[in-house]
């Protein structure tokens, strides 16, 4: 409404101006000063060149009065703010004591974990005018012809031998075979470097080895995923001394040893740097011999692979109160790799996630001593442990739960789009209408978002990077979209989806869901404080510049430094509020886009969002100071567009690595559509709840003058994206690339294939009894069975046309149907446990 008002004032007094003598020529000046502010010139280039548009507008005779006189003075401001050290006294340095008092202290701690890690198209984003070539002349992901090997034989091998419902409620964890396989054939070494034995593959490999393990089971797909994700491997490779690791890693990359990651604790989870597990150093004894070693105490708990670990990664903090290494006493948090059988530890029980029975449980600690090389790295690494944490988490977390979540997101899709065909009702089938259209158009276009995510920013890690915010960003909207897709494929499956059992394909993958949404940073955190926080400090352009320049303790070079952020950062703001005024009013049509064709105005449109977003990050910025951080409704909204922006590239970088194909581009604009659609409902949201109202209002005339134009994925769009993948096409085909569909008894995802291929195929000879039979009452048997024998009777079809369809009518009442059990099968125990009996707490 406000940014209605605006627009529509402006548009008055343009039209006003027009009819005063000069009006055109102050509607040029205006618009010509307009076009320097969004082009983004230098101070000194702006100025001079204001210069001479004012010269030329005075001499047209058109400016008078006040105006005349208002232009004049802010060309003299203009001209003084060029003279450096003039402005460094007038402006810098006042500024500067005053930035300095709002600056929010920073531990070494916070520090680190923003310094962790690169910054990549997500600092363009940030820019309020990305450089799209950053993004596309990146490399498509690859396989290399070893990776795509051990997809198609070993992934397919431990595939074939899962059996999810023989795992999750027979046995409660993976049969041996299974366990063997994963240990001796590098599942677990896919990050160690060959000369240690590893396998050595690329992000993308690795992201695909876990989508496929997780599109047939999750519960082996959460104990293949610890072992290459945060813990003692990627630890030893990236910190590890020597010894460490030629001792470690091939017995890692051999299976004889697994390992487990113990960081969360009882009372310290999200907060993870406040753990109150502790190292002292002290004297003690080892191999009978008196050293200088640790003492740790210890309590875990939630801890993957625990149960079974053989070595665990352990962090806690160390203290030297006695000085034996000469330093400080309060040392840091430290992580150290202990043997399970070491002295104190006690260790073997299990947690039970979600009737999901991977490997986890606690470990306890009590005064267990270890001399001081067990620290990863030495004692030389002592109290670097959360940097390295922090560090390795900016890999890690683009890869482990983006790649099982997109993976069982893909098999939902593939199962889902199947039985949508071949589960019919009131005679026709549940996918044709345009209610379960809508759902099943959401599903694909999610997973088609969570894809393109996992593998461009996998692509990205592989070309050298390490996107820390991103990976929050992939982890956070991934995850949460797999539970849409999760939660929207057992809408599409009825009954089917909840009836537990052995034919049951999606209960447990609906059951897990949580696990993901809570591990490597709980979702409420990850979008609340870590996105737009981290995100906000390490892509924006100048911040860190000024912050970093404000605490340099070289006062002078400090200023000189401040000095030129603080003024580049103002242009950047001003041109930022004119980009996004002049994109939004255009609606981002004549915004450069790097491609022609139907993706064109997305490009555009991320355009114009990233403006309004770095605009609006820069008023939040400067009005809200530290308060910001406290206010995570905004943090998160903001966190949310600069997601949904990051998304919407991945998908056109996506489309684009997949050599652009036509038939994908209602999938694509889906995507796009419902991406953008969120970024605006956000900002919209962050304006409304913004506390300063005036400049809410003010922002909001600047960032939607139209008002929100921008509109969701409509139900005809929806009707094309579902129809591509309730019949067999080159996208179902595409988007469902990788999981484990093999044609095979015991596998549904290739059975409902097989079915759905048969109905497509017999829907002529359906058809047929229906016009030819039913409609004619010669068919009167109300099942499918009996209507194919008396169509037979009445010649409507053939022998093997009745065989082909009996055929049919099997294989799918095989895969519509559930299992039932007698009482006895599902109780565990017949009486409750006692006090004394029942588990510990952990
Ligand atoms: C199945 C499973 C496997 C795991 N594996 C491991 C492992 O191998 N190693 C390991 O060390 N840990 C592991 N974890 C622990 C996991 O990392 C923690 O569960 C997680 O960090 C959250 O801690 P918490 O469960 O104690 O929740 P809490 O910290 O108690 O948080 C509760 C809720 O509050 C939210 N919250 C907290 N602070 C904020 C904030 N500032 N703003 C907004 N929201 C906030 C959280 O997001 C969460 O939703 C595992 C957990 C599970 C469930």
């Amino acid at each position: 409404m406000i940014g209605a008002i605006i627009a529509l004032l402006v548009v008055l007094a343009a039209a006003y101006a027009v009819t005063q003598v000069g009006g055109v020529i102050t509607l040029i000046f205006v618009a010509a000063v307009l076009v320097l502010a969004y082009r983004r010139l230098s101070l000194l280039a702006f100025t001079v060149t204001f210069t001479v548009l004012l010269a030329l507008y005075t001499t047209a005779g058109a400016p008078a009065g006040i105006w005349k006189g208002l232009l004049w003075v802010l060309l003299a401001g203009l001209w003084l703010l060029n003279v450096r050290p003039l402005r460094k006294s007038l402006v810098t340095r006042p500024f500067l004591g005053a930035y300095l008092k709002l600056l929010p202290s920073m531990s070494q701690t916070e520090r680190e974990a923003l310094e962790a890690g690169t910054v990549w198209w997500d600092g363009e984003l940030f820019t309020g005018a990305p450089q799209w070539n950053k993004l596309l002349a990146a490399q498509p992901p690859r396989l290399s012809a070893e990776e795509q090997a051990f997809l198609d034989g070993p992934c397919e091998e431990l595939c074939r031998l899962l059996d999810e419902w023989h795992i999750t409620h027979e046995r409660a964890d993976l049969p041996p075979e299974a366990w063997e396989l994963l240990k001796t054939r590098g599942f677990f070494a896919m990050i160690i470097p060959r000369k240690y034995g590893g396998m050595e593959f690329s992000a993308y490999a690795h992201s695909c080895v876990l989508a496929k393990i997780s599109s047939r089971s999750p519960t082996a797909a959460s104990n293949a995923a610890v072992p290459n994700s945060l813990g003692p491997a990627e630890l030893l490779n990236h910190y590890g001394t020597e010894a460490q690791k030629n001792y470690y890693l091939p017995r890692l990359a051999r299976g004889e040893e697994v390992p487990c990651f113990a960081l969360t604790g009882p009372r310290a989870g999200s907060d993870a740097a406040s753990i109150p597990d502790t190292g002292v150093v002290c004297r003690g004894i080892w191999q009978g011999e008196e050293i200088v070693g640790l003492k740790l105490n210890f309590s875990k708990r939630y801890i993957t692979l625990a149960p079974i670990a053989t070595v665990i990664g352990l962090a806690f903090r160390m203290f030297d109160p006695d000085k034996l290494l000469g330093g400080k006493t309060d040392i840091g948090i430290t992580v150290a790799l202990i043997p399970r059988h070491t002295p104190g530890i006690t260790i073997g029980r299990r947690h039970f996630p979600l009737n999901v029975p991977f490997q986890n449980g606690p470990i306890q600690g009590h005064d267990v001593f270890v001399p001081l090389d067990f620290i990863v790295g030495g004692a030389a690494m002592a109290g670097s442990g959360w940097r390295m944490l922090v560090e390795q988490l900016s890999v890690g977390r683009c890869i482990s739960l983006p790649s099982n979540t997109t993976g069982a997101a893909k098999a939902g899709v593939w199962a889902t789009g199947a039985y949508a065909r071949i589960r019919s009702q009131f005679n026709t089938p549940v996918g044709r209408f345009e209610g379960v259209e809508t759902v099943i158009a959401r599903m694909v276009g999610l997973t088609y978002t969570m894809d393109a995510g996992r593998s461009v920013t996998a692509g990205a890690i592989d070309g050298g990077e390490k996107p820390s915010v991103p990976s929050a960003m992939l982890k956070y909207h991934v995850t949460e979209m797999g539970r849409q897709v999760g939660n929207d494929a057992m809408d599409v499956h009825g009954g089917k989806g909840i009836m537990l059992g052995p034919r049951n394909y999606l209960g447990r993958g609906y059951q897990v869901t949580p696990v993901a949404i809570t591990v490597e940073g709980a979702n409420l955190l990850t979008r609340n404080l870590i996105i737009f926080g981290q995100g906000a400090i390490r892509c924006h352009p100048f911040v860190l510049r000024e912050m970093t320049a404000a605490r340099d303790p070289d006062r002078a070079k400090g200023v000189d430094e401040f000095d030129r952020a603080l003024f580049g950062h103002i242009g950047f703001t001003i041109s930022n509020a004119v980009r996004s005024f002049i994109m939004a009013l255009t609606h981002a049509r004549f915004t450069r886009a790097p491609v022609a064709g139907e993706t064109a105005r997305y490009y555009q449109h991320i355009v114009r969002f990233s403006a309004s977003f770095a605009f609006a990050v820069d008023v939040a910025m400067l009005t809200l100071g530290g308060y910001l951080k406290k206010k995570e409704g905004l943090s998160a909204r903001l966190g949310d567009v600069l997601s949904c922006m990051y998304l919407a590239s991945m998908v056109l970088k996506h489309h684009m690595n997949q050599g652009a194909p036509p038939e994908d581009l209602p999938v694509v604009e889906w995507a796009c559509r419902n991406l953008l659609y969120h970024a605006q409902e956000q900002l919209h949201g962050f304006l409304r709840n913004f506390p300063n109202r005036a400049l809410a209002a003010v922002m909001r005339g600047l960032i939607f003058p139209r008002g929100l134009v921008y509109s969701a994925p409509g139900d005809r769009l929806a009707h094309r994206v579902a129809a591509l993948v309730t019949a067999s096409t080159p996208t179902r085909n595409r988007l469902c690339a990788g999981i484990y569909r093999t044609l095979e008894p015991h596998n549904p995802l290739g059975l409902l294939e097989e079915a759905m291929l048969l109905a497509e195929q017999l829907e002529p000879l359906l058809k047929r009894i229906r016009v030819e039979g039913v409609k004619t009452g010669k068919v009167t048997a109300l099942d499918l069975p009996g209507q194919i024998s008396q169509a037979l009777s009445a010649g409507i079809v053939s022998e093997t046309e009745a065989a082909a369809l009996r055929d049919y009518d099997r294989k799918t009442m095989d895969l519509i149907n559930v299992d039932d059990f007698a009482s006895q099968e599902l109780g565990t125990q017949a009486e409750p446990l006692t006090a004394q009996s029942r588990p510990h707490v952990a």
